[in-house]
């Protein structure tokens, strides 16, 4: 801390997985709680401020570091939740099965904007980007006893095979389920999302 030494910090995933972010500075000390605190920094700003302007440059980079640091962690809670929910799920859509992880998201039940929205797995599904984009579109909704039911007007559309195969087929499909009970998506929350999309439907 008083060298102001540039660390690197390994945020635990996983066992075993972990996603890292620097420069990372320690910027307070409490031993009497054996803690201390640690503030992300931008790369880049943090060089230049070796050069060293002072007090002046001192002030900025506190602000520049709680900005960074708010944002760092934001990051690393979604990298943290999307890695979870996609391990919980085997790494396939629990709709369709698609395995191409550069296609598969980590989708919210609540979304992380509403005080309910909690980033742990049980408020998450693994799904393709297209399932992604129609679930958060209320398309269809998993009901609480993880059946799917799909928009009356979804249903009733003509075009292309994406539509039969993808939307209209999945209509009172069971969802995939993570081994894990404890990982099985919450039934309260999808209750409460249920009722949006009968709401909307
Ligand atoms: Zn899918």
């Amino acid at each position: 801390m008083r060298e102001r030494v540039p660390l690197v910090y390994f945020h635990g995933v996983e066992p075993g997985s972990y996603v890292a972010a620097y420069p990372v500075f320690v910027v307070g000390d409490a031993p009497a709680a054996l803690t201390f605190m640690l503030q992300v920094d931008d790369a880049s700003a943090a060089l230049a401020m070796d050069i060293g302007r002072g007090r002046v440059a001192e002030d900025e980079a506190a602000a520049r570091r709680a900005y960074v640091t708010r944002s760092v962690r934001q990051r690393l809670h979604q990298v943290a939740f999307r890695e979870r929910v996609l391990r919980a799920y085997q790494e396939r859509c629990t709709l369709c099965s698609l395995r191409h992880q550069e296609l598969l998201d980590a989708a919210h039940i609540i979304p992380d904007s509403d005080p309910e929205g909690e980033p742990v797995v049980s408020n998450g599904v693994a799904l393709c980007k297209l399932h992604h984009a129609a679930f958060d579109l209320l398309f269809f909704a998993i009901r609480p006893d993880y059946v799917i039911e799909v928009r009356p007007s979804i249903l009733a559309g003509h075009d292309g095979p994406m539509l039969i195969v993808g939307l209209q087929q999945i209509h009172h499909r069971r969802i995939l389920l993570p081994r894990r009970p404890i990982d099985r998506p919450d039934p309260l929350r999808l209750e409460r999302r249920y009722e949006e999309f009968l709401r909307a439907s």
